[in-house]
C-alpha cells in the first residue's frame, strides 16, 4: 500500500486561535508549532505555500494592481459604473457582477470585485488571473508549484475544487482517497475564516466549528488509513485573525490633499493596506506628508518589504505601501464598505498574525515559515525541491 501525504489547510486557524482550543486534534496531530506568515492575504500566502517562493518571486501579492499602460482588461466595465450605486453596492449584486466579469474576462483564478468602484476598475489589473491550483500554463505567473513538479514526476494528487463548500470538498476528498491511487491530497477549508470575519475570534462558534472539523478530519483519516500503508497528516494555515476594534477612512485623508485620482496618483485600498502609485513628484510629496507620521499606520520602508519577501522593484503592487496598525481596518475601502469584526493582513510580527501547523509525526525543528510547507510536500512525495525554494533545511540535508 502507498504512502499518502495529507495536507489539510484550514483558513485563518492561526497559532493564537489554536492555543485557545488546545483539544483540537490533540490525539491525532499532537506535534504542533507556530509559523511565520507572509504580509498580505491568502492571495499571497497560498501561492507561497505550494511553491516555496515569496510573493516577490512568484509575483502574486495582493489582488489588484495599477496598470501603468493599457489596454485594461476591465475597460468594458466602465458601463457598469452607470448603474445606480444603490444597486451595485449590494452584496448580492456585487456577487453576481463578479461572476459576470470573471466569465467575460475568462479569469480562471479566484476572483471577486469586492467593493472596487467601477469608475476606478479600468485603472487596474488583477493578479490571480489563472487558477493557481492547476499545472502550467495555469498556475503561478512565475515559478512552478508542487503540482507542476508532481505532474513532471508522474505522480497523482487530489486538490480541492475552489467552487465548492467545505462539505463538498471533504466528500470529494473521501472519494479520491478511496481510489487508493493518489500520492498527495491538498484540501483548503474556508468556513473558519468566514466565521471569524463575520463574528470575530472570541465567539463560542469557533469552538463548535473546530469540533466539527475535528470529527471530519478523524473520518478522513479513518478512510485514508484503510487505503494507504502510511498517512502523513498535516493540518495548517496561512495566517491568523485579528479582532477589529476600529474602522478608519483613509480615503478621506487622501481626499483632503486635493489630489486627483488617476491623474496625480492612483491608490488601492485593501482591508489593512493602502497601496499608492504617485504619478507626479508633487503627489509623491503630498502622500509622504500625509502618511509619514500617520497615527493609524505606517509606510513600510524598502528594507522591511525586502525582508518580508514582498518588495517589487517595479512598484507593481504600489510604490508606497501603507500598513494599518493591528485591529484597525480601512473602511470604507475597496475590499468592503464597513469594518467587520475580524480581519487578517496586519504585520506578520503581530502574535495574532501567526500561522501554525500540526501533524501526526514530529515536525522538522527548523520549520519556521508557511512557505516551507512546500518542503514538507516535496519530502512526502520524494520530490527534490528546485534550488532556491524555501524548505526546512534539515529535511534535505545530504
Ligand atoms: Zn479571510
Amino acid at each position: 500500500m502507498k504512502t499518502l501525504g495529507l495536507f489539510v489547510f484550514i483558513d485563518a486557524l492561526g497559532w493564537e486561535v489554536l492555543r485557545r482550543h488546545p483539544d483540537f486534534l490533540a490525539d491525532l496531530a499532537p506535534h504542533r508549532q507556530p509559523l511565520e506568515t507572509i504580509l498580505g492575504y491568502s492571495s499571497a500566502c497560498d501561492p507561497s505555500i505550494i511553491s516555496g517562493l515569496t510573493p516577490a518571486e512568484h509575483k502574486l501579492w495582493s489582488s489588484y494592481y495599477y496598470l501603468r499602460e493599457g489596454p485594461s482588461p476591465f475597460a468594458w466595465t466602465r458601463s457598469l459604473g452607470l448603474l445606480p450605486e444603490r444597486l451595485t453596492e449590494r452584496a448580492r449584486v456585487r456577487h453576481y457582477l463578479s461572476k459576470l466579469v470573471k466569465r467575460v474576462c475568462r479569469i480562471t483564478g479566484y476572483f471577486q470585485l469586492y467593493n472596487v468602484p467601477f469608475r476606478h476598475l479600468p485603472l487596474f489589473h488583477y493578479a490571480e488571473w489563472k487558477r493557481i491550483w492547476e499545472i502550467q500554463p495555469e498556475g503561478l505567473p512565475v515559478g512552478t508549484t508542487i503540482f507542476d513538479l508532481m505532474h513532471a514526476a508522474g505522480l497523482s494528487w487530489y486538490v480541492h475544487d475552489s467552487g465548492k463548500n467545505d462539505e463538498g470538498k471533504l466528500a470529494d476528498l473521501k472519494t479520491a482517497l478511496e481510489s487508493g491511487k493518489i500520492d498527495l491530497a491538498y484540501i483548503s477549508l474556508g468556513k473558519l475564516d468566514a466565521l471569524m470575519h463575520a463574528e470575530g475570534t472570541q465567539t463560542p462558534k469557533v469552538g463548535d466549528l473546530l469540533r466539527w472539523y475535528d470529527v471530519r478530519i478523524h473520518e478522513i483519516m479513518t478512510c485514508a488509513r484503510a487505503h494507504y500503508g502510511d498517512v502523513r497528516l498535516h493540518v495548517f494555515t496561512d495566517h491568523g485573525m485579528h479582532d477589529i476594534h476600529e474602522g478608519y477612512d483613509l480615503q478621506e485623508d487622501m481626499a483632503a490633499l486635493g489630489l486627483r485620482f488617476g491623474r496625480d496618483y492612483v491608490a488601492f485600498y485593501d482591508s489593512t493596506m493602502g497601496r499608492f502609485w504617485p504619478l507626479t513628484e508633487d503627489a509623491r510629496k503630498s502622500l509622504h506628508a500625509a502618511l509619514d507620521h500617520h497615527p493609524k499606520g505606517r509606510l513600510l520602508p524598502e528594507e522591511e518589504l525586502r525582508r518580508l519577501g514582498v518588495f517589487f522593484p517595479d512598484g507593481q503592487y504600489g510604490d508606497l505601501i501603507f500598513l494599518m496598525n493591528p485591529g484597525i481596518q480601512i473602511a470604507p475601502g475597496f475590499m468592503g464598505r464597513k469594518a467587520i469584526p475580524g480581519m487578517h493582513g496586519f504585520h506578520p510580527d503581530e502574535p495574532d498574525s501567526r500561522a501554525m501547523i500540526c501533524a501526526n509525526h514530529p515536525l522538522p525543528p527548523d520549520l519556521r515559515r508557511i512557505e516551507q510547507i512546500f518542503g514538507l510536500m516535496c519530502a512526502s512525495t520524494g520530490i527534490t525541491p528546485p534550488r532556491g525554494r524555501a524548505v526546512p533545511p534539515s529535511l534535505f540535508a545530504p
